[in-house]
């Protein structure tokens, strides 16, 4: 923030004040307008590419370790504003502040503690040829662009940041329009450890601006987080230059049930899974496939114990249940439940937007339970993105895998049963990037996540992202006598 009090792009090391239009961000819980933000255009987009070019010329040449020990202050220093950063983030996102206190900021600081950790120790490998011997060399892309989604952004720029920066990368991070507000506060961070102006930078505003990214010819790299559709063109447009792209998409993801599982484990995973943030969380398991036995009494307790869910001010430590983060999104949250109930589905549970008191002016809708549905369904087929859990009765395991896997989406999966052969037979044949076995949605940063089919390319988190942030050079060395055919 500059003295003008509008939110600038974060370029070189510093807010560098601009001229083009801002446009307004809001609070989601109230709709008031948090703060004025800068919209990046060429010309800002120009000067983060020029201040990256430099930035990467000092922290590629800097040793691993060094570069660890700057990620790890930072680490450090994120965790101790963890107070501010997730006021910031529950009033930019709407998500309660159980949450983003508990979770959002501290898996963004374990990220940069993570990859701080492996930067030290990013290695090629020795290839012994007899006569001579090659060596493959590690070395950074160049200058990676970093696209945010709005529902994690602090955890988003960290999980992209993190491991791009590790590997000796400069970056450039624009966070989605509705969520502008902590990605510079990471940059403000990361100064504070020492980081080197330039190395990272931040641009705000719409898609045009992401645009301006994905289409420059000197950027290496595009990772982006949001929907199928932006995927696809962000592809596109990186294709003209060949740039890589990380790629984390939607998801409609199944949760299986079979009917030994300790039930009140699997509502409770059901549950995290569907109403955590709102629903608005990528890899939620939307489609609970229960197995038929099970599927009665699954139900009634599931709908006793969401009945419980405390719906209200996203600030109100007490709030499990905060608002969604525009009223855009919340209409179409609301046109789905209706596509619902007119397609067959049994709201038991939810179904309404809290119109009642203050929470009326912000963009809240109750946690919903559809029952009795079918697979045909757009409520079952659609991503939604909101609180809206799909329950599904199923009666073989070779069925539930073969409609679990029936979607375009492959980001997760879920299975919740005491057989662990049966576990480890079903994920063994689940079409998605990360499976649970009797927990959910439970992404440590040690462990690598991401989508197949059309939930993304790639992986972020794990030693796994190290391979998409780098790139190997080999280097062939001769030690015996060369024979020339010339
Ligand atoms: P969007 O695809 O609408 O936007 C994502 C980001 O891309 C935003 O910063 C957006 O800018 C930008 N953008 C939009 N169009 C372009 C373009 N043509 N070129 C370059 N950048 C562009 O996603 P949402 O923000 O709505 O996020 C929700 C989606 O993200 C859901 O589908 C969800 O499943 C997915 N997601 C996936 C995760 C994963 O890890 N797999 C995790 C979290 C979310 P702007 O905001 O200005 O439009």
């Amino acid at each position: 923030m500059t003295d003008t009090g509008i939110l600038e792009a974060w370029i070189d090391g510093a807010y560098r004040p601009a001229t083009t239009d801002c446009f307004e961000t809001l609070n989601p819980a109230t709709g008031e307008i948090l703060a004025q933000v800068r919209i990046a255009g060429g010309a800002e987009v120009e000067a983060a590419v020029a201040a990256a070019r430099r930035g990467f010329a000092v922290w590629s040449a800097m040793t691993g370790a060094e570069r660890g020990r700057i990620l790890t202050r930072a680490a450090q220093l994120l965790r101790a504003r963890n107070d501010e950063l997730a006021r910031l983030e529950t009033l930019d996102t709407g998500k309660p502040i159980q949450e983003t206190e508990a979770i959002d900021i501290h898996s963004g600081a374990d990220c940069l503690e993570y990859f701080g950790g492996l930067a030290a120790s990013l290695t090629g490998e020795h290839i012994d040829l007899g006569s001579a011997f090659a060596y493959t060399r590690r070395e950074p892309l160049g200058i990676c662009a970093g696209i945010g989604a709005w529902n994690y952004p602090m955890q988003i720029a960290c999980w992209k940041a993190a491991p791009a920066l590790a590997c000796g990368n400069a970056m450039i991070f624009k966070p989605a329009e509705l969520t502008p507000l902590t990605a510079v506060k990471l940059a403000e961070v990361f100064a504070e450890a020492g980081m080197p102006p330039g190395v990272f930078n931040v641009v705000q505003g719409f898609a045009e601006t992401g645009q301006l990214l994905t289409r420059h010819p000197g950027i290496a790299k595009v990772s982006l987080t949001g929907e199928v559709g932006t995927g696809i063109k962000v592809m596109t447009d990186a294709a003209a230059s060949l740039k890589h792209v990380t790629l984390e998409l939607g998801g409609k993801s199944p949760l299986i049930v079979f009917d030994d599982a300790e039930v009140d484990r699997a509502i409770s995973g059901a549950m995290l899974g569907n109403f955590y943030s709102a629903g608005e969380v990528c890899s939620n398991g939307t489609r609970v496939f229960v197995q038929r036995k099970l599927l009665d009494s699954f139900l009634e307790r599931l709908v006793e114990r969401t009945r419980r869910m405390v719906i209200g001010d996203p600030l109100d430590p007490a709030t499990q249940v905060g608002a969604l983060i525009g009223e855009e999104h919340l209409q179409k949250v609301l046109g789905y439940i209706e596509r619902g109930k007119a397609e067959g589905a049994d709201a038991v549970i939810g179904g309404k937007r809290v119109t009642e008191g203050a929470l009326g002016q912000g963009a809240f809708v109750e946690p919903t339970v559809f029952a009795n549905c079918r697979d045909d369904m757009s409520v079952v087929r659609e991503e939604i993105f909101g609180p809206v859990m799909s329950v599904l009765a199923f009666d073989e395991e070779e069925e539930v895998i073969e409609r679990a896997n029936a979607t375009p989406y492959g980001l997760a999966a879920g299975v919740f049963t005491r057989d662990l052969a049966r576990a480890h037979r079903t994920v063994a044949h689940l079409q998605a990037g990360t499976c649970w076995i009797n927990n959910y949605n439970i992404t440590p940063i040690e462990m690598p996540f991401g989508g197949v089919k059309l939930s993304g390319i790639g992986r972020e988190n794990g030693k796994a992202a190290i391979e998409h942030y780098s790139q190997l050079k080999s280097v062939y060395v001769e030690l015996g006598e060369v024979e020339c055919p010339y």
